[in-house]
């Protein structure tokens, strides 16, 4: 493992755009603290308290061990995470990630997940095969299935933010132009804007 630790964060922040991974990763004295974010956690930790009352029918489970805000570090990847709750059952593990966001199940949450699903499987020897999206504005849970695509997609990000940790290179930005507009970092890329 690298010295280097990296989380489970940086691995969704980089398939949401990789320049977000630069300026946190070798810049970090630009970061804003922007209300939003502050926001954000806030509804984060209200939800949190309501699962704690919440059924696991919630995710179609008819039974399972839960834990809430779960440390989890991977000596292997060289990833931390903190999952907001666990679901252990007799043959699989399963990650669950609350997001103060509309219910849109994007690439980036996924491979969040997955990421998840692998320093799970890490530490319990249990198969993390499937894991659930809780979106909080619209209660609602939305299942993915932890395949090889979405974990070695995890992998691919968690070597690429390597390199580009170790060379300090710039990643060009999201095609994605429209993550542009409400991104905290917007006034440092003079090039999409
Ligand atoms: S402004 Fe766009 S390119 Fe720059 S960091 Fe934000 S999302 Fe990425």
């Amino acid at each position: 493992m690298s010295d280097l630790v990296l989380t489970v964060t940086d691995i969704k922040q980089w398939l949401y755009c990789p320049r977000v991974v630069y300026y946190l990763r070798c810049l970090p004295s630009v970061r804003p603290t922007t209300y939003r974010m502050r926001a954000a956690t806030d509804a984060h930790d209200d939800e949190a308290d309501r699962e704690r009352r919440r059924s696991l029918r919630t995710y179609g489970l008819d039974d399972g061990e839960r834990a809430f805000d779960v440390e989890i570090t991977s000596t292997r990847l060289g990833v931390r995470g903190r999952i907001d709750l666990v679901v252990r059952r007799r043959d699989e593990i399963i990650p669950i990630d609350y997001k103060d966001s509309p219910g849109r199940a994007g690439r980036h949450f996924q491979v969040q997940l997955a990421a998840y699903g692998l320093l799970l499987e890490e530490e319990t020897g249990l198969a993390a095969h499937r894991g659930f999206l809780y979106f909080i504005p619209s209660r609602r849970s939305f299942a993915v299935t932890l395949g090889d695509d979405l974990k070695d997609a995890a992998r691919e990000a968690i070597e690429a933010i390597r390199t580009m940790i170790a060379r300090e290179s710039m990643p060009s930005p999201t095609p994605w132009r429209r993550r542009c507009t409400v991104c905290e970092f917007h006034r440092f890329c003079n090039d999409v804007i």
